[in-house]
């Protein structure tokens, strides 16, 4: 049996870090940067034929005037994004997030034939522990409505910042599976963040993991994110990022393993040498696919599969 092989992208631009006051000032998140990075990567992805798996932020993948009106709905209903959107409308900040509206981002992976898969990464982004049943319901109900008028089908989730919580009510929302987050070891953030870090340098702490199946839903491996290299990330040699990847699909061949590569499309604006290293991991992978070896595979696929 070949190696299974998932790519994932986590597509939020400054959505994704509304409680961090530098990335929504930073002026290398612009309209204009994110599109052109989304265009590389699709590029990248057509040229190898690949099909990835698109996780959006609703409001991110939305028109600006249909973003506001849920975004207005869902700061006056529930407390717990009132906190989190709090910028989004503050007059300090909310000229930030004017050029964050992009809908040709559904239109530019829609025209892969289809190929790619479509999943959400909540509509704003809050962190699913910070909500409560009636919060999250109504996060859902955005979710759903975002993906009825593009016309979409999402079977499952990448959650805002890896915070697995309320499998319940996506299940019943008919959602069959999610990205489970990196293995780590700790309870504690800093020491996981510490620790993440860490193994960065080892290569042979990569490994691959097997789907799960939890409250009903298919956990699906995510364990290897491509480092991003910024801050002390950037310590951590390419070469030594790709012969992790090696490591993880020597033990996936030998395991029946699935590895699940992602990261944030907005880290190859930001990275040190970003772009080369995707494209490394990539020519990596299509090596192994072209003998045989590897079978490149969706969340829905696995999901269905395992489900
Ligand atoms: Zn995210």
């Amino acid at each position: 049996m070949s190696v299974q092989f998932i790519i994932s992208f986590d597509c939020e631009g400054k959505w994704g870090m509304l409680d961090r006051e530098a990335s929504i000032f930073d002026q290398r998140l612009s309209r204009k940067n994110l599109i052109s990075c989304y265009r590389l990567i699709f590029d990248i992805l057509k040229e190898n034929q690949i099909k990835g798996v698109f996780a959006f932020v609703g409001a991110f993948t939305s028109k600006r005037e249909y973003a506001i009106k849920w975004l207005e709905h869902l700061y006056r209903s529930s407390s717990a994004h009132r906190d989190w959107l709090r910028p989004v409308f503050e007059d300090k900040c909310k000229d930030h997030f004017m050029d964050q509206f992009m809908p040709e981002l559904i239109e530019m992976t829609k025209s892969n034939n289809h190929q790619h898969e479509f999943t959400t990464h909540g509509f704003t982004h809050l962190p699913w522990d910070k909500m409560d049943d009636v919060s999250c319901k109504l996060e859902l109900e955005s979710i759903l409505d975002w993906t009825k008028v593009n016309g979409l089908n999402c079977s499952t989730i990448i959650f805002p910042r890896n915070i697995v919580n309320h499998l319940n009510l996506l299940k019943d929302a008919g959602f069959l599976g999610y990205r489970r987050p990196p293995n780590l070891l700790f309870g504690n953030r800093k020491l996981n963040r510490s620790y993440s870090l860490f193994r960065e340098f080892i290569p042979f702490f990569a490994h691959s993991d097997m789907a799960r199946k939890s409250s009903g839903l298919i956990e699906i491996p995510g364990d290897f994110f491509l480092n991003w290299r910024s801050g002390l990330r950037r310590l951590v040699p390419s070469s030594i990022t790709l012969n992790r990847l090696s490591w993880a699909l020597r033990h996936a061949k030998k395991h029946n393993g699935i590895v699940h590569l992602w990261f944030h499309p907005h880290n190859l604006i930001t990275g040190n040498n970003q772009v080369q290293l995707f494209r490394r991991a990539i020519e990596k992978i299509v090596k192994m696919r072209d003998k045989g070896q590897l079978e490149i595979i969706t969340q829905h696929q696995l999901s269905v599969e395992k489900g």
